[in-house]
């Protein structure tokens, strides 16, 4: 079976001037990866509801899950479940959960509700509110059609802690398949010379990942590090199939004349 695709879309302007790292997108698409999804796109935006709309749009004909990070203060240009609603043609309104999370939040600090902090209230229609235990604006989670939004805050902490909060749900969406990695440095064989076998294996093992990265040269000679990424159903499985593949790399290493490290699994 085919993984499911998720997207990722980060949004926020400082993200487009290099003033932070989208460390985000790394963390989920390693997460997203490890619970079997196939993640597609990662793609970052400005805070403009049009460029929100148009990669949403984009991702809705292809993913079966979206994942969105950042935007969903209590400011101004916070506007990613504004652009959300848009985008699906859902009204944003006042999500009573969302409130009620909002208002105990806090409550426990002794702040009044004021209008900015009921702005992150406001929801897409049919959404379903996410705790966050990490911050203010809860996550927002939404279903149209065969895929699942889920609109995270940009702070990593609050990001991954509204994150897990969702998982379970998550990885309902994905087939429950175990990732096996296995790696090894291979000498004295170019990577052009690999690239037939490893585009070949890449199209008959759909659930693997086979990449080779080129570290440069020892004593003249290239060097490559070649890793296999696997999913099955079960670890046993995963590690099997991605053994195999690794194994018949490096015999086409070795009938080339080259040497390896051996296979390392994790
Ligand atoms: P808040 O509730 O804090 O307003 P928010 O959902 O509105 O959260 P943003 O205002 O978009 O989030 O981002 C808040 C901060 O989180 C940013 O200033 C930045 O430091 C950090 N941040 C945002 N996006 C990312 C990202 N993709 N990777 C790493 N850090 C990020």
């Amino acid at each position: 079976m085919e993984a499911p695709e998720a997207w990722i879309i980060s949004v926020g302007n400082e993200l487009l001037i290099g003033r932070t790292v989208n460390t985000n997108a790394a963390w989920l698409a390693k997460r997203l990866t490890a619970m079997g999804f196939k993640v597609s796109r990662v793609v970052t935006v400005p805070d403009s509801e049009e460029d929100i709309g148009e990669e949403l749009r984009r991702a809705l004909g292809r993913a079966r899950l979206i994942v969105t990070t950042g935007g969903l203060g209590p400011t101004h240009d916070d506007i990613t479940l504004a652009a959300v609603a848009k985008a699906l043609g859902r009204e944003l309104e006042l999500n009573e959960e969302a409130l009620r999370m909002l208002k105990e939040h806090y409550d426990r600090r002794g702040l009044p509700l004021t209008e900015y902090r009921i702005k992150m209230a406001y929801m897409p229609k049919g959404a379903l509110a996410i705790r966050n235990r990490e911050g203010s604006a809860p996550g927002c989670m939404l279903q149209e059609g065969a895929v699942t939004i889920l609109s995270l805050p940009g702070v990593p902490r609050e990001m991954e802690a509204v994150f897990e909060e969702a998982s379970a749900y998550i990885q309902r969406l994905a087939p429950r398949r175990d990732m096996a990695e296995c790696s090894s440095k291979i000498k004295g064989v170019p990577e052009s010379t690999l690239a037939p076998l490893l585009e070949r294996l890449a199209k008959e093992r759909a659930n693997s990942y086979v990449k080779s990265h080129p570290l440069g040269f020892e004593q003249g000679v290239p060097v490559l590090d070649l890793k296999v990424l696997s999913w099955a159903e079960g670890r046993d499985r995963a590690l099997k199939e991605a053994e195999e593949i690794l194994r018949l790399v490096l015999a086409e290493v070795e009938g080339r004349g080259g040497s390896h490290s051996g296979v390392a699994c994790s």
